[in-house]
């Protein structure tokens, strides 16, 4: 039997750039080959040659379409990577959409840069652009959830759902007759329309690399505390704005309104989804509750036979610019849903710096804020923040509401791998050091596991 090691090639100490390559005599797979975001010094990690040639790795395993997961796909391809990227049905279709964005947004900073001229170069070249992000789309292979497949001469993986988006799974991989489980992000017991993560096989694991997004906290506000906010906004007469993930957070948030109007929580008032990468996820979620994904809660497709799920009955689906324009004017109190999460990027921008001024108006913050964005400060409570070069007062109330989170949170994380038939050993990646660092403790005075924090680009022996 050869040796297999794992190489940690981003995810460490960072919830970004997930990438994991796991090597044996025979072949070089990759796990996720994600993005680093946040601060600019983890972004200029983009810039950095890929540690290993990307021709002599022989597949990409990508647990789901998050930029952090895949949005370095397209690099990868076009430093000579040429095997396939395995991915469900679901992330496919997702990344699909993730990645021509991102790709977009690459090529307007660059071209921003280029005009401001606060660039080194003369001419300032993107990250990667639309056509290396078609050829990449061309190499994805399709995985079915829960089915075994050889994605190298000696290596095979199977998906297993995750409950963290519309597609995503946690893997087993089976190489050299060593077994290592890669959680991925995974979900919660309460996603609306995504039924609960899979129970861990009952297999003995050589490794197990866990996340640990939300490893030292707990999620505690509730949907009560979502209403309550909502209902204070249209009290004073203001509006709200809720930066959201484009891909699932958006979903969920539609599915809590259209509960708390149905119940009579809140009252019916318009709801613009203004982000374009939303509004094509939502069409995909749409798409999996008409046909019944086996992802999905069982009922769930039943329920919604004859009716959206998202819509409450004014719901506004703002598709150009022009639309998302008009949003400027809106003077009816209204929810404003928009992307980017964390305020780096995207409409939402151009909605924070209309909004954050006004003080009837409230900001909901319902997703993590990696450190650097404009989100966390906000959640910091700073009294001004930069946007397009200039100082925006924040008088708008900020407000954080974590029960949206799609990441489990420190107990139910434990909950979840404590289903894992005492793992050889267990790494803990995609958290930033606090967070990383108790879930290790946890996991070590809970469970008595084994468990390293692997520092950037070691090597570990499975
Ligand atoms: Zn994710």
């Amino acid at each position: 039997m050869g040796k297999v090691t794992i190489t940690f090639l981003g995810a460490t100490s960072t919830v970004t750039g997930s990438r994991f390559l796991v090597s044996s005599a025979k072949s070089k797979i990759l796990v996720d080959a994600g993005l680093f975001q946040g601060l600019r010094e983890v972004r200029r990690m983009n810039w950095n040659p890929f540690p290993v040639d990307p021709k002599t790795i022989d597949a990409v395993v990508l647990t789901h379409a998050h930029l952090d997961h895949c949005g370095y796909l397209p690099l990868l391809v076009r430093d000579g990577f040429a095997g396939k990227i395995f991915a469900t049905e679901y992330t496919q279709k997702l990344a699909t959409v993730i990645l021509r964005d991102s790709a977009r947004l690459q090529v307007e900073d660059a071209r921003y840069a280029a005009e401001k001229g606060f660039s080194k170069h003369p001419v300032p070249l993107p990250l990667y652009d639309e056509r290396d992000v078609e050829s990449t789309l061309v190499n994805f292979a399709k995985a079915n959830f829960r089915e075994k497949v050889q994605i190298s001469q000696d290596a095979f993986v199977t998906y297993f759902p995750s409950g963290h988006i519309l597609g995503a799974g946690f893997v087993v991989l089976e190489i050299e007759e060593k077994l290592l489980l890669f959680t991925g992000d995974l979900g919660r017991n309460n996603h609306p329309l995504l039924s609960n993560p899979d129970l861990p096989p009952p297999m003995h694991f050589d490794a197990v690399i866990t996340e640990s997004t939300y490893g030292d906290r707990l999620h505690e506000t509730s949907q009560g505390e979502f209403a309550a906010q909502i209902n204070a906004a249209i009290k004073r007469g203001g509006s709200i704005l809720i930066p959201a993930f484009a891909v699932d957070r958006t979903e969920v948030i539609l599915m809590a309104l259209h509960d708390l109007i149905e119940k009579g929580a809140i009252p019916s008032i318009p709801i613009y989804v203004d982000s374009p990468m939303a509004l094509t996820a939502l069409d995909y979620y749409r798409d999996a509750v008409k046909e019944n994904s086996p992802e999905l809660r069982p009922g769930v497709a039943l329920k919604w036979k004859d009716a959206d799920p998202f819509d409450a009955g004014e719901l506004f689906e703002m598709r150009t610019v022009e639309e998302s324009k008009s949003l400027t004017n809106i003077d009816k109190t209204s929810i404003v849903i928009s992307a980017s999460g964390m305020g780096t990027g995207g409409r939402v921008v151009h909605h924070l710096k209309n909004m954050l001024p006004d003080p009837k108006n409230t900001v909901i913050l319902v997703g993590f804020q990696a450190a650097g964005s404009r989100g966390r400060s906000l959640e910091v409570g700073e009294t001004k923040i930069k946007i397009h070069g200039a100082w925006v007062p924040v008088r708008a109330a900020i407000v954080k509401v974590e029960s949206f989170s799609v990441h489990a949170d420190s107990f139910e994380l434990v909950e979840w791998l404590k289903g894992i038939n005492h793992p050889a050993q267990v790494f803990v990646v995609h958290g930033e050091t606090d967070a990383q660092e108790a879930l290790a403790e946890n996991l070590r005075k809970k469970l008595n596991w084994k468990v390293i924090i692997p520092k950037s680009a070691q090597v570990c022996e499975i």
